[in-house]
């Protein structure tokens, strides 16, 4: 083991915490062979190759007429001999002074090397003639220009979306192996938590963590297996754990990690498992615990929505896509200019919730959502991008440039 990831310990950075992690799990070993049409979001489990080149044939990339280049050093005119269309090939040979009519698609006939389009043609009776100085293998798609023989074509652990699925139809592959999917036990702990559709007693707060998680990991092809709201209560949540840990490889928890009176979170873990409850230098999120239980991973977020949402979309999706077996996607950070002052103390990495778009002069600019509580669950509703400040710095003033990571394309499918 590289550290004592299971002490408590002082601040870690957001990348200790992930490297901690990452290190201390592996990938489940289970695959299933899946068809192209269940194939979308899952994990390959082997690298793909291609039992076929693409094309499968020299072919026009143009409608036109196919042509031994060497016979036009002679003459430009030529004679119409037959046709080649897409599925229907010409079987004949094409000798010198003679061309073929062809078709986008369509296999270049023997013979034949170069491909004049239409446009550039002048056609009387059966004699074809060019008009336009012609290159060597003009128009021609080479067979095996895109995917060879036995090229490997994806690899292990990708995620596959709608290309990499059109990519295996193209090579013939009708079925794939990959990972199966994980198991994802949700627990929400505390006494004031109500589901929605419930009315409130006094004290009380709606719960929503569960269902940020369960959407977020139903993205990633996850079973989620929902725990609902447990109270806090030493035995009730002890039960919880075991049974999730029985029925799950990983256990997400919300809630009950800061240690107060009411926590029995730690407490259950300390007797059942191996678990680390760190305190992390960002913000929203300080508290997050991690660790072994007997048969799974277990992640304990904070309770607090934005706190929860941060931890577990910047660090603990880390751990579990690689529990997953997939590679995991390095998220585009990129630089933009602030519109507004940007408050911020040194000592914790800031993911401040913004909004980002590019201006009339093409500059990327963006603005924070304003209020940046981490109960205040509208303020990355609101927003498009993180705007990552490191841990040293201090705030900024409009117009300086500042990090951003935009998730959009997480958030808003
Ligand atoms: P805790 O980490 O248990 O001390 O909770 C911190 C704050 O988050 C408290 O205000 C809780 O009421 C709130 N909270 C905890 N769990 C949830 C949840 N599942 N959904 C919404 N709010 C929560
Ligand atoms: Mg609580």
């Amino acid at each position: 083991m590289s550290c004592d990831c299971f002490s408590e310990q002082q601040f870690l950075s957001v990348e200790q915490a992930i490297n901690n992690i990452v290190d201390n799990i592996e990938a489940i070993t289970e695959f299933e062979e899946v068809n192209l049409d269940q194939a979308l979001n899952r994990v390959l489990f082997a690298d793909q190759v291609s039992p076929v080149q693409v094309p499968p044939h020299d072919n026009s990339a143009m409608d036109g007429y196919a042509v031994n280049f060497d016979s036009l050093a002679t003459s430009t005119t030529t004679k119409l001999i037959g046709k080649s269309m897409a599925g229907e090939p010409y079987f004949g040979t094409c000798g010198l002074g003679e061309c073929v009519r062809i078709m986008t698609g369509a296999v270049i006939p023997d013979g034949c090397d170069t491909v004049i389009m239409q446009e550039h043609c002048q056609v009387e009776g059966d004699k074809v003639s060019f008009l336009k100085d012609v290159r060597k293998a003009q128009n021609v798609r080479f067979a095996g220009e895109d995917i060879d023989n036995a090229q490997t074509i994806l690899h292990r652990g990708k995620r596959l979306n709608a290309i990499d699925i059109a990519l295996l139809a193209s090579v013939g592959i009708a079925s794939v192996k990959v990972y199966r999917k994980i198991k994802v036990a949700l627990i929400a702990t505390g006494d004031e938590l109500k589901a929605a559709g419930q009315p409130l007693s006094a004290g009380d707060i709606y719960e929503s963590n569960g269902h940020f998680l369960k959407h977020m990991l139903a993205k990633i092809n996850a079973d989620v297996i929902d725990y609902g709201i447990i109270a806090d209560d030493f035995d009730l949540i002890k039960q919880a754990f075991c049974d999730a840990d029985e029925a799950a490889d990983v256990v997400i928890s919300s809630g009950g990690v800061s240690v107060g009176d009411a926590d029995y979170t730690k407490m259950v873990l300390d007797d059942i498992g191996k678990i680390g409850f760190w305190k992390i230098s960002m913000k929203p999120g300080k508290p997050l615990a991690f660790g072994l239980l007997p048969n799974s991973t277990f992640f304990g977020l904070p309770g607090n929505p934005v706190s929860a949402a941060v931890t577990f979309y910047q660090i603990a999706m880390q751990g579990i896509t690689k529990i997953a077996g997939a590679t995991p996607i390095k998220r585009m950070r990129l630089p933009a200019v602030t519109l507004t002052e940007l408050r911020k103390a040194p000592g914790r990495t800031d993911f401040q919730r913004g909004n980002y778009h590019v201006d009339e002069s093409g500059r990327v600019v963006v603005k924070t959502t304003g209020t940046q509580g981490s109960g205040v669950l509208s303020s990355i509703g609101r927003a498009n991008c993180f705007i990552i400040m490191d841990k040293d710095q201090g705030g900024v003033s409009a117009g300086e440039s500042v990090v951003i990571e935009p998730f959009d394309a997480l958030l808003g499918d």
